[in-house]
């Protein structure tokens, strides 16, 4: 249990809100299994153009913007690389984008994250997430879970563009957007790294054990809990015995 005294969380999503294993098994395999079907009904609509035109720049050939064909198998040897390409990237947003919207994806959240949100906003506190996806793909993630839209919870995204999340200064620069002190801040993560650099920072910090996640060699003192139900925030604990 981690009772908190402090008015703000800031949660992780991988591993830490949601499952470590959703991107891999459910929105690689989907942006692979719509690739087709989304090129031949979107090809000329202004992001996909971009998308296209920076994919043909990472592979260093132009004529492959204009050319169905060829560009889908460049995608998906991208894929089979597992490739982090810019291009790629914007390619795979702009199809989860549309399943998101259409209903046809859903984002995964550990069970007891919505009560966790409703308890934590209840009590007066402010939720914040810091991921290393980016801010939009966080809003069209939690604006679409299998829980519903979580995003009225949420008061503060930030994404690597604050710094990468195992370095001290990136909570120091979070810690500042948000206008209060460090120790007023909870960081929970699946990853004991970006806690000691939260903690080098002044924050409080959580390290969430799930299902799924990679084992955790050393805790390095972050107390642990295996469900968000385990955190109390702002809420003043029982008297007695
Ligand atoms: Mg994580």
């Amino acid at each position: 249990m981690i009772q908190f005294s402090g008015s703000v969380v800031l949660l992780d999503v991988e591993g830490t809100t949601s499952s470590v294993s959703y991107v891999y098994d459910v929105l690689f395999p989907y942006a692979r299994r719509e690739l087709t079907a989304f090129l031949a009904a979107r090809w000329d609509e202004a992001d996909v153009a971009a998308a296209r035109a920076r994919i043909a720049q990472d592979a260093g050939d132009p004529s492959l913007a204009g050319d169905r064909g060829r560009l889908a198998s460049e995608v998906i040897r991208l894929m089979d690389a597992d490739s982090k390409a810019t291009g790629l990237k914007e390619l795979q947003g702009l199809i989860w984008r549309e399943g998101f919207r259409a209903g046809t994806l859903q984002a995964h959240v550990f069970a007891d994250v919505p009560e966790a949100l409703d308890r934590w906003t209840a009590a007066g506190a402010v939720v914040g997430i810091y991921s290393s996806g980016s801010v939009t793909a966080q809003k069209l993630f939690f604006g679409h879970t299998e829980a519903g839209d979580l995003l009225p919870y949420l008061r503060g995204h930030f994404d690597t563009t604050m710094g990468p999340k195992r370095e001290r200064g990136s909570y120091a620069a979070i810690v500042q957007t948000l206008g209060r002190r460090p120790a007023e801040v909870l960081f929970l993560s699946d990853v004991a790294a970006e806690l000691d650099a939260a903690r080098d920072a002044g924050l409080a910090t959580g390290l969430v054990l799930r299902p799924g996640n990679a084992p955790v060699a050393d805790a390095n003192g972050h107390p642990a809990v295996t469900s968000l139900a385990e955190v109390r925030v702002g809420e003043v604990p029982p008297f007695g015995p």
